[in-house]
């Protein structure tokens, strides 16, 4: 059987990272994209000795257009060849009421939720549509199907990446390329380290009293998504602790 690639941005740390790991023991060559590069090098040298897996790493900010698109088309041939991409980077900062928001935050979550899938999807899907091939995975939330206090803006950001699947959807059903929207609820990682900007003690506030999913039961999801046979697109899965409201 050819080997197939997947392209993770984000893989640097939580559900990004699980995917990696459940990608590479199903047998994927990994390209793998995220800032922190050292963390990449040693999830890279992990899953290659335990998978013998191929790794390509980029060191990359997906909010800078032509940083993503020059590290993409730099790529050798054969790793400009994804056959899934699954656009995951993304992240929530502050959560404040809209009348004191920190246009910062505001800035952050849009370019990188939003811009920086947008990016990244038209740097890659021109080759899927040539092979008429392929599958992009968007990793979307909760916060994309309702709103909650003080979510406002990455709310809004995640509201985006479901319009965004769809619209994805019909543009390329014609071209054999799938699409799938995956919407968590509550997941331990860093996630909410950031929100926080970096105050711990009340990002594990946020996981007291409920079991949070965990980075790795997002990945079984986007791995059941897509080792679905070709005819069979999962649009949209909503996966959620079983006990958060
Ligand atoms: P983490 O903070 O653990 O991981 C976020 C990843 O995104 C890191 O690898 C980070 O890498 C990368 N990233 C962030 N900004 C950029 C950027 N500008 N350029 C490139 N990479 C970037 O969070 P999660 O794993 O939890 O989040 C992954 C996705 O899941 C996000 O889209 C998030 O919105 C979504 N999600 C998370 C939920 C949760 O409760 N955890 C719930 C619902 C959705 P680096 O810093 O090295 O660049």
């Amino acid at each position: 059987m050819a080997k197939k690639t997947v392209f993770i941005t984000g893989a640097s740390a939580g559900i990004g990272e699980a995917c990696a790991r459940v990608f590479a023991r199903e047998g994927f060559d990994l390209l793998l994209a995220a800032r922190r590069i050292n963390r990449l090098e040693a999830l890279a040298a992990e899953l290659e000795d335990e998978y013998g897996v191929n790794t390509h790493l980029l060191a990359l900010d997906v909010r800078d257009a032509g940083e993503v698109f020059s590290a993409f088309s730099n790529l050798p041939g054969e790793w400009q060849q994804v056959d899934v991409l699954i656009n995951n980077a993304g992240l929530s900062q502050g959560l404040d009421p809209i009348h004191a928001g920190d246009i910062g935050d505001w800035d952050r979550m849009i370019d990188t939720n939003v811009k920086g899938l947008l990016y990244v999807t038209r740097a890659v899907s021109p080759i899927m549509v040539a092979r008429q091939s392929g599958h992009i995975v968007n990793i979307g939330s909760i916060a994309g199907k309702e709103v909650y206090p003080n979510g406002n803006v990455y709310c809004a950001t995640k509201h985006a990446v479901d319009a965004l699947t769809q619209g994805m959807r019909i543009d390329l059903l014609d071209k054999g390329i799938r699409v799938t929207a995956i919407h968590p609820g509550m997941v331990e990682t860093e996630f909410s380290t950031v929100r926080f900007k970096g105050d711990e003690a009340r990002a594990a506030k946020v996981y007291e009293n409920l079991e949070p999913l965990m980075a790795g039961d997002i990945a079984e999801a986007v791995w059941f998504a897509v080792s679905r046979p070709g005819h069979v697109n999962v649009n949209d899965m909503l996966i959620m602790p079983t006990a958060q409201a």
